[in-house]
C-alpha cells in the first residue's frame, strides 16, 4: 500500500528571508506544492511567529538582519517546545565557516545559494518524510532500545539516560538510533548520512560527509561517558560499543 502525501503536503512551512525576491519564489515553490507558507523577513518576525503557532518545518536564511538566523536557530534547538521542528538552512557558498557552525548548531539540511526551486522542494519534502514516517512507525510501535543505563523511547522520541532526559535534536536523536539498532557494526559516514538522515544518495554526494562528524561530537557532548560508546572507526566511520571501561552494569539483553 502506497502512504499518502496529504500529511505533509498539508504541513506548515515558516519561511525566514529577508532577500524578497529569494523569499517570494521559494514561498511560490512550496505553496505550488500545497505547503502552506508564512513568510517573514527577519529574526525578531520569526521567533514571534514560531511563539503564534508551531510550524512543521522552518527554512530559515543564515545572513538576516538584527537577530542572525544562527541565533533564530539557537533559540529553535534550546527550547523544549521548538526543540524537534525541522530547519533547513539556507546560505551563500563563500560562508564556508559559517556553514559548519550552522551545522553545528543543529540544522537539518541546508541549502546553499543559488539554489533551484526544484532542489528546495525535494529537500523539504525528505525532510518532512522522514518526521512523518518516524510519527507513524512510532504510534504503532512502543519500541525501547536499552544498553545499559542509556534508553531509546523509538515511539517517543526520548532518550534517557540514569534516568535523566536527554535534550536531542531530531538528527541526533536518529543518529543514535541507528547507530544503536546496528550496535557492534561499523557504519560509514555515507552510510549515516543516508540513513540516519534519510536523504537520497544522490543528495548525500554533495553533502560533505563532516556534517556527519558534528553531529556524532555535539551527540557524544549530550550523552556524558556513554558518549565514549560511539566509538570512531579510523577511516571507516562510526560504530556503537559498549566498552566495559565504563559500563555500569550488563545490558539485558546478550551480545554476539
Ligand atoms: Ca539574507
Amino acid at each position: 500500500m502506497v502512504s499518502s502525501d496529504k500529511p505533509r503536503r498539508a504541513a506548515r512551512v515558516l519561511v525566514v528571508e529577508d532577500e524578497a525576491e529569494i523569499a517570494a519564489l521559494v514561498a511560490y515553490q512550496l505553496t505550488r506544492e500545497g505547503y502552506r507558507v508564512e513568510t517573514v523577513a527577519n529574526g525578531t518576525a520569526a521567533l514571534d511567529a514560531l511563539r503564534r503557532e508551531r510550524p512543521d518545518l522552518v527554512v530559515l536564511d543564515r545572513m538576516l538582519p538584527e537577530v542572525s538566523g544562527d541565533e533564530v536557530l539557537q533559540v529553535i534547538r534550546s527550547d523544549p517546545a521548538t526543540l524537534t521542528i525541522p530547519v533547513l538552512v539556507l546560505t551563500a557558498r563563500r560562508e564556508q565557516q559559517d556553514r559548519i557552525a550552522g551545522l553545528e548548531l543543529g540544522a537539518d539540511d541546508y541549502l546553499t545559494k543559488p539554489f533551484s526551486p526544484r532542489e528546495l522542494v525535494l529537500r523539504v519534502d525528505a525532510i518532512l518524510r522522514r518526521a512523518h514516517g518516524e510519527r507513524k512507525r512510532g504510534a504503532g510501535g512502543g519500541r525501547i532500545l536499552r544498553v545499559g543505563p542509556l534508553r531509546v523511547d523509538v515511539a517517543a522520541h526520548i532518550v534517557t539516560l540514569d534516568g535523566e532526559e536527554l535534550n536531542l535534536t531530531p538528527t541526533e536523536f536518529r543518529l543514535l538510533r541507528t547507530l544503536m539498532e546496528r550496535r557492534g557494526r561499523t557504519q560509514t559516514r555515507r552510510q549515516l548520512l543516508t540513513e540516519a538522515w534519510q536523504i537520497d544518495s544522490a543528495v548525500a554526494d554533495r553533502i560533505r560527509t563532516r556534517t556527519v562528524d558534528m553531529h556524532v561530537r555535539r551527540l557524544r557532548g549530550k550523552m556524558g561517558a556513554a558518549g565514549e560508546w560511539i566509538e570512531t572507526v579510523r577511516g571507516f566511520g562510526y560504530r556503537f560499543q559498549e566498552s566495559a571501561g565504563n559500563q555500569p552494569r550488563r545490558a539485558g539483553q546478550s551480545s554476539s
